[in-house]
């Protein structure tokens, strides 16, 4: 059961930034709910602010939705492991999928190859991160790559994240090589030559691991969560740090085990409650969708070869007989091409699918043939008869059911 109830704040005119009053209305909400006959803490707060041209609030509307508590939840098998794969993962191959298909002549090639190696970098520093916790079997329940909605609109994203008995831990990893010169006035990272020359620039990891804490901060409170957020930014690659901040914490991998090891021993809530909490959080993930690529790259759907393809040489396949597709150039044989065929259309091409695209992706005469193909994927269906549209949820792995 789901109840909801509504405050509103006349302000008059205020001038303070929606996340300052946020800070200043928190703790009136929760004396408020305390006070209550509620019992339960409240799932989610909305704002809804009336903002005017000069950023004035003049009313301030609070909706709340209280929910069961989340320890009633019942404890998932294997809850509090790091379960399924982080976005960025499907993001990488999307990339990667979108080379492959729009052709090495394509204008945007170098554009997309650049995203990719650079999304595939983060990736690597953050399952360095993952790894190294993994390895120091510590029990706490580990998330990766976790999007919360702090205020409709506006989320925080964390790469790691681990629940300890008295507070959360981020950890922000930076997987960079080179010289790297942390430098304030504005805060800032460069990059610089063996001359001390500077030839890239970046935004602080330390202002932006700052956010995410304070971010965080403000989602356990909105959900009723005792909880404290700290944090590091973890250098995994093998950049020479030159000038690290004074204030800030920047580590090595090693550093790790005895951060974990001084806070883990403090007390406060046990495993169990700890995992039920991680499912909470895996419940309110919002994975940030960047698909369909093509958008992001303006690139034209026209432009990119849509059909099943040789996973060997890419070359275009040709369906030799019910069972068999094969690659006329390198002889490449294959029982499914349909799986990673849809796959890139989701990622690449659009968030649904209609039968007639289907038949065309797979040159299909039926609309029944295509039909019965669908119904071998976990899609989310909208509409009916001719009209019904297939989508993909990004969240869960696209493979083929057995019927
Ligand atoms: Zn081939």
């Amino acid at each position: 059961m789901m109840a909801q109830c509504v405050l509103i704040f006349k302000l008059g005119e205020v001038f303070f930034k929606p996340g300052t009053l946020i800070f200043k209305l928190r703790t009136l909400i929760f004396k408020l709910i305390k006070n209550s006959r509620m019992n339960a803490p409240p799932a989610g707060a909305f704002f809804n602010f009336d903002i005017n041209k000069r950023s004035k609030i003049q009313r301030c509307e609070v909706v709340f939705r209280l929910v069961p508590d989340y320890g009633m939840v019942r404890e998932k098998k294997g809850a509090g492991q790091v379960g399924s794969e982080s976005m960025a993962v499907l993001k990488g191959r999307a990339h990667e999928r979108l080379l492959v298909r729009v052709g090495s002549r394509h204008r945007s090639y170098l554009d997309i190859k650049g995203k990719m190696n650079s999304i595939q970098a983060g990736i690597a520093g953050e399952e360095k991160v993952l790894n190294y916790i993994r390895w120091l079997e510590s029990p706490w329940p580990i998330l990766w790559d976790v999007n919360l909605e702090v205020t409709p609109g506006q989320y925080v994203q964390i790469d790691v994240l681990i629940l300890l008995p008295t507070g959360a831990v981020i950890y922000e990893a930076k997987n960079m090589a080179g010289r790297l010169r942390f430098e304030e006035h504005p805060a800032r990272l460069d990059k610089v030559d063996e001359h001390g020359y500077i030839t890239d620039r970046y935004d602080c990891p330390m202002l932006q691991l700052q956010d995410e804490i304070a971010n965080l901060q403000v989602w356990f409170h909105l959900h009723g969560i005792p909880m404290k957020a700290v944090g590091a930014v973890v250098m995994t690659g093998s950049a020479v740090i030159e000038k690290p901040p004074a204030n800030g914490r920047i580590f090595s991998l090693r550093e790790i085990r005895g951060h974990l090891a001084a806070r883990g021993k403090e007390r406060g809530m046990t495993v169990r409650e700890l995992r039920q909490l991680a499912d909470y959080i895996r419940r309110h993930n919002r994975p940030y969708i960047a698909f369909p690529l093509i958008g992001r790259f303006s690139i034209p759907a026209e432009e990119v070869e849509w059909g099943p393809l040789c996973e060997s040489c890419a070359g275009r396949l040709l369906r030799k007989s019910e069972r068999v597709w094969l690659c006329p150039a390198c002889n490449w044989k294959t029982a499914d091409p349909f799986t990673r065929t849809l796959e890139d259309w989701f990622t690449l091409r659009s968030r649904t699918i209609v039968n007639r695209q289907v038949r065309e992706l797979f040159g299909m005469k039926s609309p029944g043939a295509a039909s019965r193909l669908l119904r071998f994927y976990p899609l989310l269906k909208d509409g009916e008869g001719r009209s019904t549209c297939y989508a993909w949820d990004y969240t869960t792995t696209l493979t083929r059911q057995p019927k």
